[in-house]
């Protein structure tokens, strides 16, 4: 069987163990059902998610004009305290910004490789923490805009990593840690006008199951621009990473925007 089409973020099922799926123009792939088996992929070219033209991927997707013109690639998604549509400032195009980041957001606590702290709209949970390949996570606050959510962030950052180490992440080498006794410890860290936001009790906390046969013990990339080719066993997904039997993985994100062929074989 060969499927073929343009590489986005694989859509997730939060399920027990979450559910993976490749989706293309017309058709999909359950990547769970394909643990243990021989997959092929190849690159074949690119395809720029936002103008749809066959130009170099340069970030997220995007091809470079679109990366530095596009509402949708703004500094304020990478680094939420920039937000200013809450005072009705335009970065790119203010009626998008608004509809993005005046809608409530979840700064959290996650635990990927360390404690991490994050911040996502809530309409992302869990979403985020499974791209992030969090085993636990609890939310801290719930905030009004992304504006406040990014001053949260800044604020905990001298406390917490902001930053999955990816290799650990993927190796499953994570540290015996209660996030929820972590979170109630840090209120008084939180900025003045976030304070009220903070409740005592989460609504919960959550935990999430990768469908991994085998963790590797050591990890390599694959990089499509020098890889154009590989073939290898699917032994897990985790986060948004493909993982091979060799110790291959393979991260969909990065390669978003990339045409690929797939092959079972
Ligand atoms: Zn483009």
């Amino acid at each position: 069987m060969t499927y073929e089409g343009v590489l986005t973020k694989m859509e997730t099922e939060f399920a027990d163990p979450i559910q993976y799926y490749l989706v293309f123009e017309n058709s999909f792939l359950n990547l769970n059902q394909l643990l243990n088996k021989e997959l092929e992929i190849t690159f074949q070219g690119y395809q720029c998610l936002n103008c749809g033209k066959k130009k170099k991927i340069f970030r997220q997707g995007f091809c470079y004009d679109c990366f530095m013109s596009s509402a949708a690639a703004g500094d304020w998604i990478m680094r939420p305290e920039l937000s200013t549509a809450h005072l009705d400032i335009e970065d790119r195009d203010l009626e998008y910004e608004k509809k993005v980041q005046l809608q409530p957001h979840i700064v959290y606590l996650a635990l990927s490789s360390e404690v991490k702290v994050g911040v996502t709209r809530k309409t992302q949970v869990p979403t985020r923490w499974i791209d992030q390949g969090a085993i636990q996570a609890v939310p801290i606050v719930e905030v009004p805009n992304r504006y406040l959510a990014g001053i949260t962030e800044v604020a905990l950052k001298n406390h917490f990593a902001d930053k999955t180490n990816w290799q650990k992440m993927l190796k499953n080498e994570i540290p015996n840690v209660d996030l929820l006794s972590e979170r109630n410890r840090l209120q008084n860290l939180l900025p003045e006008e976030v304070q009220p936001y903070f409740a005592a009790n989460p609504d919960k906390t959550y935990d999430l199951h990768y469908p991994v046969l085998q963790y590797p013990k050591k990890v390599s990339s694959l990089n499509l621009d020098k890889t154009p080719n590989f073939n290898g066993r699917l032994t897990g997904v985790k986060g948004q990473y493909l993982i091979f039997e060799d110790g291959t993985v393979f991260n969909v994100r990065t390669f978003e925007g990339y045409v690929v062929k797939i092959n079972l074989s």
